[in-house]
C-alpha cells in the first residue's frame, strides 16, 4: 500500500519527491491559506491556476490517482480523510508546524540548490554569514562560471562595479513573452469572484507562468532576449519601462515549475556560446544561487523565526500609501512604485529594496506589517524570501546580521539611478523649503535618530560626518519636514 501525496501550492514539480510511490496524489485549495492576507488578486489567481493545471498534468502522465479538495474551510477538515500522508519539507516555519501537528510525514525537499542543514554546516563558526563568501562557495561546488582552472570565469568574482549603472536616456528593453490564458483560468476567475475573500490590486490577463512548460518558454525568452541586458541595467529605474531585463522568472521557481539548477545551466549555455557578456550571466547568477539561496538559508537559520526582529525599534504601522491609500501622495518614486505593484503584483529588487524598502526603513515602520504586505502583494511572495528580505536586508530589523550597514538613500541615490525625480515636483537635493524632497528629509532624521548606534560603524562615516556638518536649525527643519513626509505617508 503506497502514501497519499499531499502537493502545496508552491511546490508543483514533477520532482516533488513526496510522489515518489504515492498512490494518490492530494491537492487541497483551503479558504483558511488563501485569505490569511489581503493577497494582490492576480497572486491568488497565479497560485490556483498552477494548482489546477498541476493537477491536470498529474492525470495524463501519471498513474496516481488525483484528488483536488477545492473550496474548504481548512486544510485541517479533510487531512484526516486519508492515511499515511507524505509531504515535501513545507518551505515556511508556520506551514511546517501546521501540517506536523496534523500528522504529516516529511520527506526532503530539493526545490533549492543549498539544503538549511548544510548552510548552517557552513555558517558554523563564522564571524560574519556574509552572502559574498556564501555565493563564492556555491559558485565553486556547483563548478558554474568557473574555468578549467577552478578560477572564476574572467578572473573575477564581481561585476558589480560594471552592473550598476545609472539608466541612460530613452532605455528601453524587448517586451517579454506572456502566456495565454485558457478555460484553467476562466474558472479560476470565476471562484475568485465567488468567495469572495478581500483581496488588493487589479485584476488582469494572467501574465505569469503556470505551468512548468510556460516557465521554460518564459526562460528561454529571457535568455534569449533580455539577459545580455541585465548586468549592466539591473539596478536601473525607468518609467513605464517595468520589466526592463529582468527575468520575471521568480514566481515560477517560488511555486516549483522551475528548479534554480535549469536556470543555472541555461544562463551559463547562453555565456559559453557567446551569446550573452559575462558580466550579465554573472549578475544574474549572482542573484539565484547568490542572494536567493543565501535568503533561503538564512531563513532557516533562525528556524523561520524573523516575526519578533525588531532592531531599530521601529513602530510606525504600515502607511496607507503601501495600499495606495494615500490620494494625496506626491512622491513620484513611491506612488509609481505602489501603482505599478497594484497593476501588476510586481516591482524589480532596486524598486523593492530603495523605494518601497527604503522608505519603509527612513520612516520606521514596523518590520513584520512590511514583511506580510510584501507577501501579499507580490506575485512571488513568500515568508522564506520577504521575512530575510524586508526585515533583514531592507529594514535591518535583524541588527546588521545580514547587511553590515543599513541599505538607506536620500533622494539623490533615486535620482541617480531612475528618471523618476525628473518627474516629481520635489527636488531630490533639497532638504528644507518648499521644495524639499520627502525621501531626502526622511533620510538625514533616519540617520539623527540613530547616530549612536552608527558611531562604531566604519561604513555610516560618510552620512555621520554630513549629520554632524549640518547647522542645529536646518536639522530643525529637516526633521520638521520628515514627520510631515511620515503624516503623508499616512494618508493624512
Ligand atoms: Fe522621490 Fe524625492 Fe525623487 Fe520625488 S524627488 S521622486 S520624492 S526621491
Amino acid at each position: 500500500m503506497g502514501h497519499t501525496a499531499l502537493i502545496l501550492g508552491d511546490q508543483l514539480s514533477h520532482r516533488n519527491p513526496a510522489l515518489e510511490g504515492a498512490d494518490r496524489v492530494l491537492l487541497i485549495e483551503s479558504r483558511a491559506a488563501l485569505g490569511r492576507l489581503r493577497y494582490h488578486r492576480q497572486r491568488r489567481h497565479l497560485v490556483l491556476s498552477a494548482m489546477r493545471h498541476f493537477a491536470a498534468e498529474l492525470r495524463v502522465r501519471d498513474d496516481h490517482e488525483v484528488v483536488e479538495r477545492r473550496g474548504v474551510a481548512r486544510m485541517a477538515d479533510v487531512l484526516g480523510d486519508y492515511a499515511e500522508v507524505r509531504c515535501a519539507e513545507p518551505n515556511s516555519a508556520p506551514s511546517r508546524r501546521a501540517l506536523e501537528r496534523l500528522g504529516a510525514r516529511f520527506v526532503r525537499s530539493s526545490q533549492f540548490l543549498v539544503d538549511p542543514d548544510d548552510f548552517a554546516d557552513w555558517a558554523a563558526g563564522r564571524r560574519r554569514v556574509v552572502m559574498e563568501d556564501f555565493y563564492r562557495a556555491q559558485r565553486k561546488r556547483l563548478g558554474v562560471l568557473i574555468g578549467e582552472d577552478g578560477e572564476p570565469e574572467g578572473g573575477r568574482w564581481n561585476f558589480d562595479r560594471d552592473n550598476r549603472r545609472p539608466p541612460r536616456a530613452g532605455l528601453t528593453a524587448p517586451a517579454p513573452w506572456l502566456p495565454a490564458e485558457d478555460d484553467v483560468d476562466a474558472e479560476v476567475r470565476l471562484d475568485l469572484d465567488a468567495m469572495g475573500l478581500p483581496e488588493w490590486g487589479r485584476d488582469a490577463p494572467r501574465a505569469w507562468p503556470a505551468t512548468g512548460s510556460e516557465a521554460r518558454t518564459a526562460l528561454q525568452d529571457f535568455v534569449t532576449h533580455r539577459l545580455a541586458g541585465f548586468g549592466p541595467w539591473q539596478d536601473a529605474m525607468v518609467a513605464g519601462e517595468p520589466w526592463l531585463f529582468h527575468s520575471r522568472l521568480s514566481s515560477s521557481l517560488n511555486l516549483w515549475l522551475l528548479g534554480p539548477g535549469e536556470v543555472v545551466a541555461a544562463v551559463q549555455d547562453a555565456y559559453r556560446a557567446g551569446d550573452v557578456p559575462l558580466q550579465s550571466a554573472e549578475g544574474f547568477v549572482r542573484q539565484l544561487i547568490g542572494w536567493r539561496e543565501y535568503v533561503w538559508g538564512m531563513y532557516w537559520l533562525r528556524a523561520g523565526e524573523w516575526r519578533g526582529q525588531n532592531a531599530l525599534d521601529a513602530r510606525e504601522p504600515l502607511p496607507a500609501a503601501y495600499w495606495g491609500q494615500s490620494p494625496g501622495l506626491d512622491w513620484n518614486c513611491l506612488r509609481s512604485t505602489v501603482d505599478g505593484v497594484a497593476e501588476r503584483a510586481y516591482a524589480h529588487h532596486i524598486e523593492r529594496l530603495m523605494v518601497l524598502g527604503n522608505i519603509a526603513l527612513l520612516a520606521g515602520v514596523r518590520p513584520w506589517e512590511m514583511v506580510e504586505w510584501f507577501q501579499a502583494a507580490f506575485i512571488d511572495g513568500a515568508e522564506w524570501v520577504m521575512a530575510p528580505n524586508t526585515a533583514g536586508m531592507a529594514l535591518h530589523a535583524d541588527g546588521g546580521a545580514m547587511m553590515t550597514k543599513p541599505y538607506a538613500g536620500g533622494g539623490n541615490y533615486i535620482d541617480r539611478m531612475s528618471d523618476l525625480c525628473a518627474g516629481c515636483r520635489y527636488s531630490p537635493r533639497s532638504r528644507t523649503g518648499p521644495d524639499a524632497c520627502p525621501v531626502t528629509a526622511l533620510y538625514w532624521d533616519f540617520i539623527a535618530r540613530h547616530e549612536q548606534r552608527w558611531a562604531g560603524n566604519p561604513r555610516m562615516a560618510l552620512p555621520l560626518r554630513g549629520l554632524q556638518r549640518m547647522d542645529p536649525a536646518e536639522l530643525a527643519a529637516v526633521r520638521e519636514r520628515a514627520a510631515r513626509a511620515r503624516a503623508q505617508l499616512a494618508g493624512a
